[in-house]
């Protein structure tokens, strides 16, 4: 089973996203985490995304793709997969039902996050003084909440659609959050 979890940033879409990689033995493909790891290694890639990274915006369609193609093919077609942060655009989005279909496998459920945003305010600054993240201040984190605001209004519909989309309470606990993704899960 593939899912993947929409949200802006602070969520909590990877702390679910742990959760459900141990209970399901699946795995998460996180963008963001590929792209900070990038950046830390110091690599071509690395540096010349992190300019875009710290602006709050986003990387280009191309890079993303062909950064997430071949764990698709290993993880998706195999254990199954939990996509954190990706896809952002339609573009994202029909490449991954593309490269799925490849292997016989689709996309069984879109949840989304949803967060209010007084709380998700006081969330980031928790995660800030915890992580301390590179791409992580308060002025690039409301860029990428912008971001998100701009991004979702394409890729939720584009979801809607085709019926995968579902809503969750984000702002509950971290395990009453959990029960609700594995209700949907079943
Ligand atoms: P995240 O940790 O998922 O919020 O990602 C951190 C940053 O990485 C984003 O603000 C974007 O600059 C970039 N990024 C991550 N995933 C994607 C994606 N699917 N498409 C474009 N940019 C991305």
């Amino acid at each position: 089973m593939n899912i993947i979890f929409f949200g802006p940033p602070g969520a909590g879409k990877g702390t679910q996203a742990k959760i459900i990689e141990d209970k399901y033995g699946m795995k998460q493909l996180s963008t963001g985490d590929m792209l900070r790891e990038e950046i830390a290694n110091k690599t071509d890639l690395g540096v010349k995304m992190k300019l875009i990274m710290d602006e709050g915006k986003l990387v280009p369609d191309e890079i993303v793709i062909e950064m997430i193609s071949g764990h698709v093919k290993s993880d998706a077609c195999s254990k199954g997969v939990i996509f954190d942060g990706f896809p952002r655009t339609i573009a994202q989005a029909d490449a991954l039902a593309e490269m799925l279909d490849g292997c016989s496998q689709e996309i069984a459920h879109v949840i989304e996050l949803k967060v209010d945003d007084a709380i998700l305010d006081a969330r980031i600054e928790k995660r800030l003084r915890k992580e301390g993240r590179s791409d992580d201040n308060v002025v690039t984190l409301k860029k990428r909440l912008a971001q998100y605001r701009l991004y979702s209004v394409d890729v939720l519909p584009y979801y809607k659609e085709k019926n995968m989309h579902q809503e969750i309470d984000g702002m509950k606990s971290i395990d009453e959050v959990t029960t609700q993704i594995l209700k949907i899960l079943g």
